[in-house]
């Protein structure tokens, strides 16, 4: 019975925590998903591609299609342009797949105004050493760049608590892609995502009535 709108899932966490593992284990668990490609004016990592991992732009580009209207929310992260395309988003929830943002906090935020139905979930590390752990043993960003995804975690970490529906540490990839996929079969049963079963079936009682 999949006759509704798809939930808008948006899923956030701090720079090396393994957002883009948990979020490809999840894939793997549920068929009804849709990632949202991101575009950004940050350069591709090796190998990223483009139009998989995100839509890579110029800045011209990008202010382009913000003063077209065309992204659903966008944040300047590390001194780059991210952004949501909005088209895609509305059109895959509408066909009611459940679509799924990698996004940071203040995007987030921008959604969770627009979209006060989106449902998000904070990933976050076992513990801070950790986390720098992670981030250090990537090897793909400079000291510099390192030191700017920390000093951005440790402010996303302090506002977090305040915004998200829900969290959910990354210590096995495999048990945190699961806790998303029970919240996800959970706002599935909720009575906003089961209205229009719910008013079919009170027409066949009213009918038998
Ligand atoms: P990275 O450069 O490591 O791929 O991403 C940096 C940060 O940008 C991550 O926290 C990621 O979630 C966030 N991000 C990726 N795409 C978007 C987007 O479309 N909008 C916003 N607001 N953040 C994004």
């Amino acid at each position: 019975m999949n006759n509704n709108r798809g939930i808008l899932l948006v899923v956030s966490g701090p720079s090396g925590v393994g957002k883009g593992t948990v979020i490809s284990k999840l894939f793997e668990m549920d068929e009804n998903l849709y990632f949202s490609v991101s575009a950004t004016t940050r350069k591709p990592r090796p190998g990223e591609i483009d139009g998989i991992s995100y839509n890579f732009k110029t800045r011209e580009q990008f202010e382009e299609e913000i003063d077209n209207g065309e992204m659903l929310e966008y944040a300047m992260y590390g001194g780059n342009y991210y952004g949501t395309p909005k088209s895609a988003v509305e059109k895959k929830l509408a066909q009611g797949k459940d679509v799924v943002l990698d996004i940071e906090i203040n995007g987030a935020r921008s959604v969770s105004r627009l979209m006060p139905e989106a449902v998000l979930v904070y990933i976050l590390p076992p513990d801070m050493a950790e986390l720098r752990r992670r981030l250090e043993g990537r090897n793909t960003e400079t000291e510099e760049m390192i030191k700017l995804r920390l000093e951005t975690a440790y402010h996303e970490l302090r506002e977090a608590p305040e915004m998200y529906d829900f969290f959910v540490v990354n210590d096995v990839v495999e048990s945190a892609a699961s806790k998303i996929e029970y919240i996800l079969e959970a706002k599935r049963c909720s009575r906003i995502a089961m209205q229009k079963a719910l008013k079919q079936i009170l027409e066949e009682v009213n009918s038998l009535a």
